[in-house]
């Protein structure tokens, strides 16, 4: 283990392979995998802001003095893009790949998310402030003032941001050969979002799954829930021990099996309720006590961080809206 500032804990899980988990956050960042070849290093994903990427940059010059060569985005996200504009600015000469979808995504969608996000915050600034008058418990009141500055820092950030769009892409594979080591960007059809990127090194047998796999349940806002089991079938057809993922611990193969399990059963459930013309609050009474007993254990890992149950509801209603 290596010190990554108080933002992240940096873990070597191959020889010159690292991932940096981020530690729980109000605004929250993604892992970053952190991959070392002869010439240079080779990043995935940069968090929500640029100060997280630089406390990455920070690391890895502690670790090797070799450049970053390449920044790969594995989708379109805030919370996986946003620092993006630290590694140009660290390493001129760095290239940021990702598919062709997503960087569309990013044009389309992402650019104004972020003048969403620098409208919103402050909204949301206010809020916490009422809610540290009402508090009076001395814990809760510590929580809200950390959450505070959080987002004051955050929004200060966004107001700041210059993004950095990807400076290439890729239709559906690319693969990086060096000379010891070959990199493999895949897309393998929609699942957390319309253009996901895994990173596959097919000899240490490890793959970055970005969010399409995390540790607790999933956000599905931007998701294809019908979609999504079929791609991780896909993914669990390649040869890998290791999953470094979006958010949360590494993981092997029976976690990608529970995961898939839970939005395959998810999907099925609220078809199911949904045919039989059960109304979304119905299936929201319903449907969470139907799979509780195979999922609610395996995705409350994290304890209170992302609690399962109140996921799972997030995820019934995008489950709904697309199925039904
Ligand atoms: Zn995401």
């Amino acid at each position: 283990m290596m010190p990554g500032g108080e933002l992240f804990e940096i873990r070597k899980v191959a020889a010159g392979v690292y991932v940096a988990i981020a530690a729980p956050a109000y605004k929250v960042n993604s892992n970053t995998v952190i991959i070392e070849t002869d010439d240079g290093l080779l990043i995935v994903d940069t968090h929500s802001k640029p100060s997280a990427a630089r406390a990455i940059v920070k690391a890895l010059k502690d670790l090797t003095p070799k450049p970053v060569r390449y920044v790969i985005n594995t989708h379109f996200h805030w919370d996986h893009w946003q620092g993006n504009e630290v590694y140009p600015a660290a390493y001129p000469n760095v290239e940021v790949i990702t598919n062709d979808i997503t960087r569309e995504a990013m044009v389309r969608k992402s650019l104004k998310r972020i003048r969403d996000h620098i409208r919103s915050v402050p909204l949301e600034i206010a809020k916490l402030r009422a809610d540290l008058t009402a508090a009076t418990d001395p814990d809760r009141r510590a929580e809200i003032q950390s959450h505070l500055r959080q987002a004051e820092a955050y929004l200060a950030e966004l107001e700041g941001l210059r993004p950095a769009l990807p400076t290439m892409a890729f239709e559906n594979t690319m693969r990086i050969f060096n000379r010891d080591r070959e990199i493999h960007l895949l897309h393998l059809g929609r699942a957390h979002t319309e253009g996901d990127v895994f990173v596959y090194l097919p000899k240490e047998k490890l793959v970055a799954t970005g969010d399409c796999v995390i540790g607790w349940a999933p956000f599905m806002g931007d998701g294809y829930p019908e979609d999504w089991p079929r791609t991780l079938a896909r993914l669990e057809q390649l040869d890998f021990t290791q999953m470094l993922m979006g958010h949360g611990e590494p993981a092997g193969k029976e976690w990608l099996r529970v995961f898939r399990g839970y939005i395959a059963d998810l999907v099925e459930a609220v078809r199911r309720e949904a045919a039989a013309g059960a109304t979304l609050d119905a299936v929201k009474a319903r449907v969470p006590d139907q799979l509780a007993p195979k999922y609610e254990q395996a995705f409350s890992k994290y304890g209170t961080y992302r609690p399962w149950r109140q996921l799972v509801l997030a995820n019934i209603e995008r489950t709904y809206a697309t199925v039904g």
